[in-house]
């Protein structure tokens, strides 16, 4: 049986890796709807988080109490979200005295709560909050998820690109078939430019420059329920090539106006795999 989400940091019993929460700066809301707001950006979501944060604190811990806190926090819920039939709770806060790790702040022991579990108060309910695991937790190859969690820095990069099973994967056969051999975690945690390498790839999820002109933006609805499938990539005209990197460029949600404009995003890539594998070797 699958070990509950937790805001604990552990191993669950199942996949090996407890991907939701990592260490005190690593951890992950996104099937909570955490970035499945307008115009994110990490500063945006901090101060949103720390303001609801502070508030929760003083919130009694009582039936009224928590809807109170809910009404009055449903104010995301109303501006256009990304994904508008995918929820964002706004009981996602930070669960860290030092503002460092996003994760609920209904949890038995987050902050307050004196190990009570408040999560059937939540949109989803409590079963669904404590037992939901996202696809990545299981389709994502274990070695894949090791590297991640022991490179990543930082919650909102880790959020945004850990339920990418399918960009992760490509990325790392590309490093694979490169090597001539299968990725080790020693490959990264040995290798400082190696984990450079690929932190930079992992900001890309925020930062990628060819995204194309009607993407929802970083946030992934990754349920697998067919509402919002990720489109192929996006070009403007028919003489524009299909890329070796075509999986990468898919799940980076891009779109492309010319020849040369794919030519330097398979560029960036490829300067990418290059310091990768040059910090392996
Ligand atoms: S999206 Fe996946 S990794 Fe993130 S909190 Fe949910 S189940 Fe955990
Ligand atoms: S109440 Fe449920 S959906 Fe909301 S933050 Fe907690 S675990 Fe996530």
């Amino acid at each position: 049986m699958a070990k509950a989400r937790s805001n604990d940091t552990c191993i669950d019993e199942t996949h090996g890796n407890y991907l939701c929460q990592v260490s005190e700066t690593v951890s992950c809301g996104a099937c909570c709807g955490l970035y499945n707001l307008p115009n994110i950006s990490r500063v945006k979501l901090e101060n949103l988080l720390s303001e609801r944060t502070d508030t929760f604190a003083s919130v009694p811990r009582t039936e009224d109490g928590l809807y109170e806190f809910q009404r009055r926090n449903k104010g995301p819920h109303r501006l256009s979200r990304p994904f508008a039939q995918f929820h964002h709770c706004p009981f996602l806060g930070f669960i860290s005295g030092n503002r460092s790790r996003v994760g609920c702040l209904l949890h038995p022991a987050a902050p307050g709560n004196c190990g009570i579990d408040y999560r059937s108060q939540s949109w989803y309910g409590e079963l669904a909050c404590r037992t939901y695991f996202c696809p990545a937790t299981h389709k994502l190859p274990s070695v894949y998820q090791s590297i991640l969690i022991q490179t990543a820095d930082n919650w909102y990069d880790f959020g945004l690109i850990v339920t990418e099973h399918a960009l992760l994967t490509a990325y790392f056969e590309e490093i694979e078939s490169r090597l001539g051999r299968p990725i080790e975690v020693n490959d990264y945690t040995q290798n400082n430019r190696a984990a450079d390498a690929f932190r930079e790839f992992i900001k890309l999820k925020s930062k990628w420059p060819y995204r194309r002109h009607d993407s929802p933006g970083p946030c992934n609805f990754f349920f697998e329920n067919g509402q919002y499938p990720r489109p192929g990539v996006f070009r403007s005209t028919p003489d524009i090539q299909l890329s070796p990197y075509e999986k990468i460029l898919k799940e980076l949600d891009s779109g492309f106006s010319s020849a040369e404009e794919i030519a330097a995003a398979e560029q960036l890539l490829d300067n990418l795999f290059l310091k990768t594998v040059q910090g392996i070797l």
